[in-house]
């Protein structure tokens, strides 16, 4: 049937109306649901080897525009719209988007499902049906507050499979019942599955809180994405939700193996588990005790187990690193004990070193650990982040099996990052080079034959004036903010955190706040842009929040100030926010502390949309800089291995670089009479307390250093003709780091699939 039949069937079957008497939101339903029949009929990949990956995140983002694309139908769908004079931009609005994940690294599990159907390698997602994704963020008086963010509606991407699955907890059991979102390929003509479990019986309210009756986790373990884990029960909800996840996953893994007519003992011939981060690890014991159940000797079950789990490291930060009471485990999953106190005892008695041990004196289970021992691969995410994992993170453990380590640059979908949201540079692209990059990134290189060309410089420049026009357009109907499109958009959009640096970020606006006081006017007027949520526990990033809201709110109402520099942040930083804000980028912000920043993947969207990256050596900015040249990058700071050194000793003094006047100046603008006048005293001194006298993350370190190197960043920009350049030269380059090379060296290097 022809697609414009098809679709005036449905919506006359669901509406009794035809398209043409629809409104919005229908029109949505209609797409959605022809969307989701056309990926369901495709047929999955050929299975060699199956791959489940296995993530306690998946930040899918909006998926009707990405499942059109990846079916090849955004182009019809848009016509046939178009011709009943809608807009297929406003009937995506209307999609709610699922934030199931914080940040990064839920979103680098997205783009890696985009990349491996797109690629017809077979290969699931397995993850949790979280009623609310990740809070939506509120600014009141200055400060972030939480509010719940549901995002299911009663026709979502979600497939009722039917299917369910038994999870034995201490004391009771619950069902876990598996919904599936179809993930189609591009161009493959082929379609994996995210699987997403679900407690039987949802709790219909909103979360208020949760006591540790049994009753109450039967109905809302999976109400929420990561809870506030400040507090003991916060805490073990997550161990109920992690085993949760891997107990159901694993069997349905088992179940499929049997579908397929294997027997257990061959599991690692025809299953690969990608262990994203620790938060699946319990899958490691899991496995070993239902197949010890199917008859395999203990010795079998290592062994097979053994030789199906990989698992990717993405941090060093100590407090990211997970570690559980052994009690928590007893209480949750008794039955994991003596199999993680049996795997604990071989790896003493092989390696006497207790810091490779799984069980330390303490009684805390170190999941890394546990992964690193019992799993084929261990990779870190960017080349440097590898290396410090070899080097210093995970020494010990790389003496032992140093065959197990490898890199893994993280990449991003092209396909969402370049063509569905900048969709007038991808049009430009074709046009100098055709349209082979959209297969293969890597093509884009051809661009660099266009670097003296100046009708294309122009057109790349008006293009992304054009793209800054837009989201002024944005800000003005969603916050009210009306920036100068013409000003420089320097945006920093990611997690809040101290590593990141936001405050860093913050003490240049005051260095440019003060200078236009003092009748210094900027090289040219600049618009810092920021996006970021704070954990709800996390008392210094919310500081940092407030501190940034409260230079927004100075600024706006100072004439003097506000023609030269303005401060906009955007609410509820996400998904869709980033597909609107980094296509309108000129500055990338990517000033981490160096060593601290695993990979970002941010840096990666902005470079492919031409915008140029001010940042230090840290994650895959090291790449993009070993790319594109440092004529096409700012780079600052202190290096990784002087930073990892002073923590060694312990030597880093933040008073004494508050001593220099230069740096005096900023940190105390935070206890200013200006500032105590908008803001919340308490917030504000506790920050500037603890800049002064802790700064863990070493942000007056850089801070003169990454001044200098903003200042000649903005300075540069007024030479239109070479800023362009170096626009096409971060885009020509930014091939390397698809999402699609990513995957092919998964595959090539750890998974084998077909
Ligand atoms: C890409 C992305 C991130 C990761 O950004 P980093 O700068 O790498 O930390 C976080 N949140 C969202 C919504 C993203 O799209």
């Amino acid at each position: 049937m022809e697609l414009k039949e098809r679709f005036w069937q449905l919506t006359q079957e669901r509406f009794g109306r035809a398209p043409d008497q629809c409104d919005d939101g229908q029109l949505y339903e209609g797409l959605l649901l022809l969307t989701q029949q056309m990926a369901q009929s495709l047929p999955a990949p050929d299975s060699g080897r199956k791959l489940y990956y296995f993530s306690a995140e998946f930040l899918m983002g909006k998926l009707l525009s990405n499942n059109l694309l990846a079916l090849g139908l955004y182009d019809p769908v848009k016509k046939i719209l178009s011709d009943l004079g809608r807009d297929l931009g406003i009937i995506e609005s209307m999609e709610p988007e699922p934030s199931l994940g914080n940040g990064g690294l839920g979103r680098l599990a997205a783009c890696f499902l985009d990349s491996i159907a797109a690629l017809g390698l077979p290969g699931d997602g397995v993850g949790l049906n979280y009623h609310y994704g990740l809070f939506r963020q509120k600014f009141v008086h200055n400060k972030q507050a939480e509010e719940p963010d549901p995002w299911i509606q009663p026709d979502s991407w979600l497939i009722a499979t039917g299917r369910t699955f038994s999870v034995p907890f201490g004391g009771f059991d619950l069902t876990a019942v598996l919904y599936d979102i179809v993930v189609p390929g591009a161009g493959s003509g082929c379609a994996n599955r995210l699987h997403l479990f679900d407690v039987e019986r949802p709790a219909p309210q909103p979360w208020v809180g949760i006591s540790f009756d049994k009753e109450d986790i039967a109905h809302r373990l999976t109400s929420f994405l990561y809870p506030d884990d400040s507090d003991e029960a916060g805490r073990r909800l997550r161990v109920y939700q992690q085993y949760f996840m891997v107990s159901a996953g694993a069997q349905l893994i088992l179940t499929e193996l049997e579908e397929r007519g294997f027997s257990p003992r061959q599991l690692s011939d025809h299953v690969v588990i990608q262990i994203n981060d620790t938060h699946p690890s319990m899958v490691i014991p899991e496995l070993i005790r239902l197949l010890t159940d199917r008859g395999l000797s203990m010795d079998e079950a290592i062994d097979q187990v053994s030789r199906t789990c990989a698992y990717t490291n993405h941090t060093i930060l100590a407090e990211a690193l997970e570690k559980w009471p052994l009690s928590f485990l007893q209480d949750v999953a008794p039955q994991l004990v003596p199999i993680i106190q049996e795997l604990d005892r071989r790896v003493r008695e092989d390696h006497p070193d207790p810091r490779v041990a799984i069980l330390d004196s303490q009684g805390l289970v170190h999941m890394a650990h546990m992964d690193i021992h019992y799993g084929f691969s261990v990779n870190g995410v960017a080349a440097l982040h590898t290396q410090i994992l070899k080097e210093s993170e995970l020494k010990p453990f790389y003496d032992l099996y140093p065959q197990k380590f490898n890199n893994k640059t993280n990449g991003i979908t092209f396909r969402r990052w370049l063509e569905a949201c900048n969709p007038s540079l991808a049009g430009l692209i074709d046009q100098c080079i055709g349209g082979g990059w959209r297969k293969d990134p890597r093509q884009l290189e051809d661009l660099l034959n266009f670097g003296d060309d100046p009708a294309v410089l122009e057109r790349l420049l008006a293009i992304k004036q054009d793209n800054k026009n837009q989201l002024c357009r944005l800000l003005w109907a969603e916050q009210s903010i009306a920036l100068d499109p013409q000003s420089i958009f320097d945006i920093q959009i990611k997690r809040l955190h101290e590593y990141k640096r936001q405050q860093m970020n913050a003490l240049y606006i005051i260095r440019k706040y003060l200078d236009i006081k003092a009748g210094r006017l900027p090289q040219r007027p600049v618009s810092v842009l920021f996006g970021a949520k704070a954990a709800p526990a996390y008392t210094m990033a919310k500081h940092i929040i407030h501190l940034i809201l409260c230079l927004q709110q100075l600024i706006e109402r100072d004439p003097q100030v506000r023609p030269w520099l303005r401060v906009a942040m955007v609410e509820n930083y996400n998904v869709t926010w980033a597909e609107r804000l980094i296509p309108a980028c000129d500055i990338s912000e990517q000033i981490s502390l160096a060593s601290k920043e695993a990979s970002g993947t941010g840096n990666m969207k902005f470079m492919a949309n031409g915008a140029v990256t001010l940042g230090t050596m840290d994650g895959a900015n090291v790449e993009i800089a070993q790319l594109v040249g440092p004529e096409n990058i700012y780079t600052f700071g202190v290096q990784s291995g002087q930073v990892i050194q002073m923590y060694d000793e312990g030597s880093y003094r933040p008073l004494d670089l508050y001593h220099r006047p230069s740096i005096e100046e900023l940190v105390d603008f935070l206890v200013s009479p200006e500032l105590l006048s908008i803001g919340d005293p308490a917030c504000l001194s506790a920050l500037w307390n603890d800049m002064k006298c802790k700064d863990w993350f070493m942000a007056l370190l850089d801070t003169e250093d990454y001044i200098a190197a903003r200042d000649q960043c903005v300075g540069d920009y007024g030479d239109r003709q070479g800023w362009a350049k170096k626009m096409l030269v971060n885009i020509a380059r930014s091939g390397y780091f698809s999402a699609d090379r990513t995957i092919q060296e998964y595959d090539q290097d750890i998974w084998r699939l077909k």
